[in-house]
Formats: C-alpha cells, sequence, structure tokens
C-alpha cells in the first residue's frame, strides 16, 4: 500500500501534463515504455531541435504577435523545456512577444484570452488568509517573486489582475536572458480592485469587482504578503513591478533595508541609462565626472536615473551636491531652480540654485549639458534646434530620447544622427532601424531594462543574497557597458545587441555576485570561481533522460 509520505512514481499521461517533465514527441522508445507512454504518442520519435523547428514555422506563420503570444503561452503551459528552447533559440526576435510590445495588448485583453491558469492570484478579499493560500503553491523553494498590483501596467494604466501577463512576461525573461531556473520563479498579483470602468463592466474580466482599496488597508496588505513570502521563502527576492509612483516609492522606501528586494521600474530603469552613459563615454572619450546632464522630465524616471547618475558620480569621488548639480532636471514648468514653489520632494535635491527658464532649448544653451535625456512622455520635444545646439556645444553628444513607447519618443534615431551631422551618440528607449545618412550607417540602441534585471535576479539566486543594494545597480551598469564591443560602438551602439543578450548578463551577474561575495551579503559560501558558480547555476533549455 502506498502511504502519503512514498512518493508514487507519476504515471505517463501524468508526466505528458506535467509541463516540467513533459518531452512530448521527444520521449525515446526507452523512456516511452518506462513511463508507459505507449501509445499515448504517436510513434515517431523525434528531438528537441525538430520540435523547436516546428514551433519556430508555425509561430511566423501567423498573422499577428498576440496569436504568436498566445501560441508561445500555451506551449508554457505543455511543455516548459521546449518554450524555453524556443525563447532561447532566437531570444532578439521572441523577447518582444513575451515581452513589450504584446504583452501589453495580452494585458489588456487578458479576462479575453484567458487558458489556463499561472502564478498566484491574491485577492485583499483574502487579507489574513494569505499563508493559507500561498501554501497551495506546488513548490516549496521559491526564489523570485515578480508581483504587481496591476495599477500602472506599461504605459497603458490601471488594468488590473489582468496585470499578471507582466510578472509571467518579465519571470520569463529572467530564466531565457539570464538563465534563472523556472521552478524557483513565482508570479503574483496583488488583486486590490480597479478603477478601470470598463474591465468593472466587462463580464469575462477575471478579477475582483471593486474599487482600489487605498491607505492603510492597502498596506496592512502588501505587509501580510511580504511577511508570508518571508516566512514560507526565506530566501526569495520580491520584484516589485508596474505599481502607480504613489505605492511604487513608498514600498521600495518600506522594505529596500529589510528584505531582499527592488523595483525594476524605479532601479532597473536607472541602471540601464547609467549603462548607456558609461558605454556612450568610451565613444566620446571622456570622463564620468566631466559630465552634465540635462532631464527633460522631472518625473519618477527622471529623478531616478538622475539620482543614480549623482550617485555614481559620488563613488568616483565627487560631493553629492555637486554630482547632483550635474543632474539638472527640466519638467512642464520649467529648469528645476530653488525659488520655484512647486517642486515635490523627491524632486527638492535637484533644484538649482540659478535664474528660472522656461523653454528648452535656452536650458541647454546656458547649461551646456555633454547629455540631453527625455523621459517626459512628451513626443518631439528634442526638436531640431536643440539637437544642432548639442551638436554645436559637445564634439559628441549624447541624445537619449528614453520615453516610451516609440510614438512618444522626443526624436527619433534619423533626426538625432541628421541634425547633428552624424555626431550624436544615440539610444532611445523604444527600439528604431538603422539610419543610413550619406553613406553611413548608424545602428540605435535600445535603453531596455532588459540588460539588467534578469542578471540582478541570477546573481541573487546564485548568491542567495540577503539584498540587493543601489550600488548594485551601479555595479550592472558598468558590467553592461562592458559587453558592448568595439564593433557595436564604432556602429554607435552603446548597448549588447539582444541576440547576445544571455552571454552579457551572465557576465554582468558575475560581476554582481562577486560584489555580494566582497560584501558579505551572500547566504552560499565563496567559491574560487565566480563564474563558474554563475554558469553551473544557470537553466539550459535541455531534456534530462529520466528512463533511469
Ligand atoms: P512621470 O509622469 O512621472 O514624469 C513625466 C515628467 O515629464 C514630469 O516631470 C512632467 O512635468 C514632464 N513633462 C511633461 N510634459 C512636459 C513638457 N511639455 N515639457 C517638459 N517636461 C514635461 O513619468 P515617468 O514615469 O517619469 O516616465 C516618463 C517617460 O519615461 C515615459 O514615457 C516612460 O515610458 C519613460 N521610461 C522609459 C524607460 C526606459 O526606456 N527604460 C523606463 C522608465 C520610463
Amino acid at each position: 500500500m502506498t502511504t502519503a509520505t512514498t512518493p508514487q512514481k507519476p504515471t505517463g499521461y501524468q508526466v505528458l501534463h506535467n509541463p516540467r517533465l513533459n518531452k512530448g514527441t521527444a520521449f525515446t522508445e526507452v523512456e516511452r515504455r518506462a513511463y508507459g507512454l505507449e501509445g499515448l504518442l504517436p510513434p515517431a520519435v523525434s528531438n528537441i531541435e525538430v520540435q523547436v523547428a516546428r514551433r519556430r514555422a508555425e509561430i511566423a506563420k501567423l498573422d499577428d504577435d498576440l496569436q504568436r503570444y498566445l501560441v508561445l503561452s500555451d506551449l508554457q503551459v505543455r511543455n516548459e523545456t521546449l518554450f524555453y528552447a524556443v525563447l532561447m533559440a532566437d531570444i532578439a526576435t521572441y523577447m518582444p512577444l513575451v515581452y513589450t510590445p504584446t504583452v501589453g495588448e495580452a494585458c489588456q485583453k487578458f479576462g479575453h484570452i484567458f487558458r489556463a491558469a499561472r502564478g498566484m492570484h491574491l485577492p485583499i478579499t483574502a487579507r489574513g488568509r494569505l499563508r493559507e493560500i500561498l501554501g497551495n503553491w506546488p513548490e516549496d523553494d521559491v526564489r523570485f517573486i515578480v508581483v504587481t498590483d496591476g495599477e500602472r501596467i506599461l504605459g497603458l494604466g490601471d488594468l488590473g489582475a489582468g496585470g499578471m501577463g507582466i510578472p509571467i512576461g518579465k519571470l520569463a525573461l529572467y530564466t531565457a536572458c539570464a538563465g534563472v531556473p523556472p521552478r524557483y520563479c513565482l508570479p503574483v498579483v496583488l488583486d486590490v480592485g480597479t478603477n478601470n470602468r470598463e474591465l468593472l463592466e466587462d463580464p469575462l474580466y477575471i478579477g475582483l469587482r471593486q474599487q482600489r482599496a487605498r491607505g492603510d488597508e492597502y498596506m496592512a496588505f502588501v505587509d501580510e504578503f511580504v511577511s508570508v513570502v518571508q516566512a514560507l521563502y526565506p530566501k526569495s527576492c520580491i520584484q516589485w513591478e508596474d505599481f502607480a509612483n504613489m505605492n511604487a516609492v513608498p514600498i521600495l522606501t518600506r522594505y529596500h533595508d529589510k528584505i531582499c528586494t527592488f523595483n525594476d521600474d524605479i532601479q532597473g530603469t536607472a541602471g540601464v541609462a547609467l549603462a548607456g552613459v558609461f558605454a556612450a563615454l568610451r565613444i566620446t572619450r571622456q570622463k564620468f565626472t566631466e559630465q552634465r546632464f540635462l532631464f527633460l522630465g522631472g518625473g519618477s524616471a527622471g529623478t531616478g536615473i538622475a539620482e543614480l547618475l549623482s550617485q555614481a558620480m559620488t563613488a568616483e569621488g565627487m560631493d553629492i551636491r555637486e554630482a547632483r548639480s550635474r543632474n539638472a532636471l527640466f519638467d512642464i514648468n520649467g529648469l528645476l531652480v530653488a525659488t520655484r514653489t512647486d517642486l515635490a520632494d523627491f524632486q527638492k535635491p535637484f533644484a538649482l540654485d540659478r535664474a528660472p527658464i522656461a523653454k528648452f532649448v535656452d536650458a541647454v544653451k546656458t547649461i551646456m549639458p555633454t547629455g540631453i535625456i527625455g523621459v517626459s512622455a512628451v513626443p518631439k520635444l528634442f526638436t531640431r534646434e536643440v539637437i544642432e545646439a548639442m551638436a554645436e556645444i559637445n564634439e559628441r553628444p549624447i541624445i537619449f530620447p528614453y520615453s516610451n513607447p516609440t510614438s512618444r519618443a522626443e526624436c527619433t534615431a534619423e533626426e538625432a544622427y541628421r541634425w547633428s551631422d552624424g555626431k550624436a551618440v544615440f539610444a532611445s528607449g523604444s527600439p528604431f532601424p538603422p539610419v543610413d545618412i550619406a553613406g553611413r550607417w548608424f545602428v540605435p540602441g535600445q535603453g531596455n531594462n532588459v540588460y539588467i534585471f534578469p542578471a540582478m535576479g541570477m546573481a541573487v539566486y546564485a548568491t542567495e543574497a540577503t539584498r540587493v543594494t543601489e550600488e548594485m545597480f551601479i555595479v550592472a551598469a558598468k558590467a553592461v557597458a562592458e559587453q558592448v564591443t568595439e564593433e557595436d560602438l564604432s556602429a554607435g551602439l552603446i548597448y549588447p545587441p539582444q541576440s547576445r543578450i544571455l552571454q552579457a548578463s551572465l557576465h554582468v551577474a558575475e560581476r554582481l555576485a562577486t560584489y555580494i561575495f566582497d560584501e558579505g551579503l551572500a547566504r552560499v559560501g565563496r567559491p574560487d570561481d565566480v563564474g563558474a558558480l554563475i554558469r553551473a547555476r544557470a537553466y539550459q533549455p535541455v531534456y534530462t533522460d529520466r528512463s533511469q
């Protein structure tokens, strides 16, 4: 008789319906006999290469990206190894399908395209019972949680429980871009309601039908979530994703020095911008501490990037006040100066002691920045006059229109290169195609957070880090910039090509892990070879022989 303590060998049928064990037609004849799979599969024995080719051909023939997203999601539910083998075979092609931009449409239509549930949906109506509910998750060792409350999904606003598409997609990138093993990853949505009327009236909406919880009730729910996660999964890292600013900043402030946690929208964004700056300096051949940046936009992205750049300048010996004065901000009401009465607390450290300036081009001519960074979400504000002024002031002006999506970019790649006579060192938030200017070929880079967060996850997982510190984003930024080759730089590319993301991420993870060991933040012993530790821990999408 089988008792509860003797694990039962899964039946062939169960193996076939377990995405982590399933190999589909690639089960060998020996395995088919051993598991009782004979007859449950067609007789032709395949292999993973053939299976990858079959799926890729099917996806390529589809008409639109949402259909491609669905084919990939269904594959993830059926056969996890094959899902990652497909993604990792051509990550640059599949990343925009499993994550932005396609995931945005998937989140908007989540209730309408809903198939198999994935991850944990934690409704605020279950307050006080989260331990019991999280206990339903089948894995008892969770290392990485991506969690959202769905309030600010990409640029699409409040999508309530439909925001679940984001943690699912993002975690797929932790695995595909840096090798974090999927079995340790848990996507979570904290369902606190939605203020999106369309969703509340949609009969197919999958979340709680109530207005968003706010204030003490909201924070008590987040607190309960964090403490239950700590109790059940003490080695885990929580990554906050797509919360509205009003909650994102207080949550990060509340936990960042108590648990292992980070917010990719705030910290990852700043890290990737800093990486762009470090690589750009390899082209301009200037010192970091000689730079002056002028930000168009003084919101969460602008102040977040400006603060990390300032911190990185202090790491090179500069005083923090001097460093912040080298990162000037310009918002809808003009340059941030001390005499302004409308500044929020988080903007005040960047207020300059100088006269107000109302026009951006005048601020450029007065401050004479070496780089301008656009985070205003308003298109076309980097005008011809602005770019020409930058090209007059600088031999190689740094021009980063980071606003997303493409339609919001402060200028296009072509405009930046053309108006600066090919002098601009350019990177953008959304992708732009290569540009030919007078016979010279320029390849614009995309400042995508994917260069930072998967590597951060891999380093934290491999070292069982206790904290994610601000300095780790500076370490990551330097390591990303190191991955840009001289050949990339000569084409103007200041981020590694996305096709090389796995290699780049493993390098960044190694640098981060070394820092984690140096700072005494690791919970595993330091190995002789940190790179070998990272490579040994990295997931690979290969079938294991289960017939033994
Ligand atoms: P936010 O709303 O917090 O800030 C917007 C800022 O722009 C505000 O300071 C506002 O005053 C300013 N602004 C608006 N209109 C202006 C105008 N006409 N002139 C000058 N300033 C103006 O938004 P946010 O969260 O900081 O995001 C801003 C942009 O940055 C978005 O487009 C977002 O997609 C982009 N972003 C890009 C990345 C990335 O590429 N990795 C990451 C995060 C955010």
